[in-house]
């Protein structure tokens, strides 16, 4: 089939890659990129953390205005695709604008899931995953303020974070009884004493019963009757994936659209990518992976499936947190059972805390998280993918550097 024209749906990081992608894989044909923001493609890991603390010397921009006339993309943006014709290989624009493809990608991301107890509140509560939601967030993070954050996962302990670089009183609400539940228990304790040693008020297994405002005062009442006051309460309890245009055009979609191994749906020629996508993996199983790597994964595999390139070998999942001066990166699968700290976990908060952690299944690494100590994240990636047996002799000796036991 002769491709003329590609159309991308969705302005951020799937989208912007899948366009890197396509001409990096030598795609000569039109590209049609259309987000609903008012904004060039950009990063969103920093809008939790350096775009509220040091907005001006932050650039997140993927993708500039002229790199995409540089890439022959055209851009159309502060707009919205309403409907997908897939019989006529169409999509239909809010401006009424009908645009042909030959191959479509959707990359719609997703939105903050509502918690309607704390909306009902109307004003002082806050949700982040865009520019202006972060913007929206610098003058409430004032110094004194009483910051209620619900949600004890990335976005919910970065945000706590910041907001006590900005001098604020912050309590977190989660109602699991561990926080940043995509990391091991291990991880997860060792960041609930990093965060309460800097002053964070951080409840587990809580659930909030009623809200109401007084004022300008926010009340949260506790199931167990405590009221909690704050001047605003941000929540950050997940996504719901932008599935509607999928589900509208009859894509199989449950609850994020599904794809194959090669990110297509239901319909050979629409594609999705990022965390609206639900991939079948090499285990058998769908799943979303929301991480800005995963979304970067999926661009690749759509434009090098379209170009007819043969995929490369799958490299282990990828993510990160930074939470006070604490860089945090997770490799591999962080179900594994066992974990072996290399070097200190124990390091007082005065002190530069810096180790290592291999995590086991039947004695063989197959996840890793590197904790101030970046430069070993791609000794772990090797070590992972070779699905190395541990020897714990070895790698537990930190007088030997990680790169040369690979
Ligand atoms: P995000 O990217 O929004 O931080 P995560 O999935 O990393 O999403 O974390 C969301 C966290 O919010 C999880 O720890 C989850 O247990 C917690 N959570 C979900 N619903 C509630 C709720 N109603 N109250 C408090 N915490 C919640």
């Amino acid at each position: 089939m002769n491709i003329q024209t590609i159309v991308i749906i969705g302005a951020g990081q799937a989208g912007a890659s899948a366009i890197l992608e396509l001409r990096g894989n030598k795609y000569e044909g039109r590209i049609i990129l259309i987000g609903d923001e008012p904004h060039l493609p950009y990063e969103r890991p920093p809008l939790s953390k350096d775009m509220i603390l040091r907005p001006e010397q932050t650039k997140i921009e993927i993708l500039s205005q002229q790199k995409l006339e540089d890439l022959g993309v055209e851009f159309i943006k502060d707009n919205a695709v309403v409907k997908i014709v897939p019989e006529q290989y169409q999509v239909i624009l809010k401006n009424g604008e009908h645009l042909h493809y030959d191959k479509l990608l959707l990359a719609t991301g997703g939105a903050p899931r509502r918690l309607p107890v704390l909306d009902a509140l109307g004003k002082n509560v806050y949700t982040l995953r865009n520019l202006e939601d972060s913007q929206a967030l610098i003058p409430v993070l004032q110094p004194g303020k009483r910051i209620l954050l619900v949600g004890g996962g990335v976005i919910g302990l970065e945000l706590a974070s910041s907001a006590r670089f900005k001098d604020c009183h912050v309590t977190v609400l989660e109602q699991t009884p561990m926080i940043m539940g995509r990391s091991p228990a291990i991880i997860s304790e060792f960041l609930l004493n990093q965060h309460r040693s800097r002053g964070v008020d951080i409840r587990l297994n809580v659930k909030i019963s009623e809200t109401q405002l007084r004022g300008e005062e926010i009340v949260i009442t506790l199931e167990s009757g405590e009221e909690l006051i704050a001047d605003a309460v941000i929540y950050g309890i997940g996504i719901v994936p932008n599935a509607q245009l999928a589900i509208d055009a009859g894509l199989n979609v449950d609850f994020a659209i599904k794809v194959n191994e090669n990110c297509q749906t239901s319909h050979p020629d629409i594609y999705a990518a990022g965390d609206v996508a639900t991939q079948l993996r090499a285990d058998g199983q769908y799943s979303r992976i929301e991480t800005w790597e995963n979304a970067n994964n999926q661009a690749g595999i759509f434009a090098r499936h379209v170009m007819g390139i043969e995929q490369p070998k799958t490299n282990p999942s990828w993510f990160w947190t930074d939470q006070y001066d604490i860089n945090f990166q997770f490799v591999g699968d962080m179900s594994a059972k066992e974990w072996h700290i290399r070097g200190d976990i124990n390091t007082q908060q005065d002190q530069n805390v810096s180790f290592t952690l291999f995590g086991l299944d039947q004695g063989i690494i197959v996840a890793g998280i590197a904790v101030n100590q970046a430069k070993n994240v791609r000794h772990l990636k090797k070590l992972v993918s070779s699905s190395i047996t541990f020897d714990r002799e070895k790698l537990l000796d930190v007088s030997i550097e990680l790169r040369k036991l690979i």
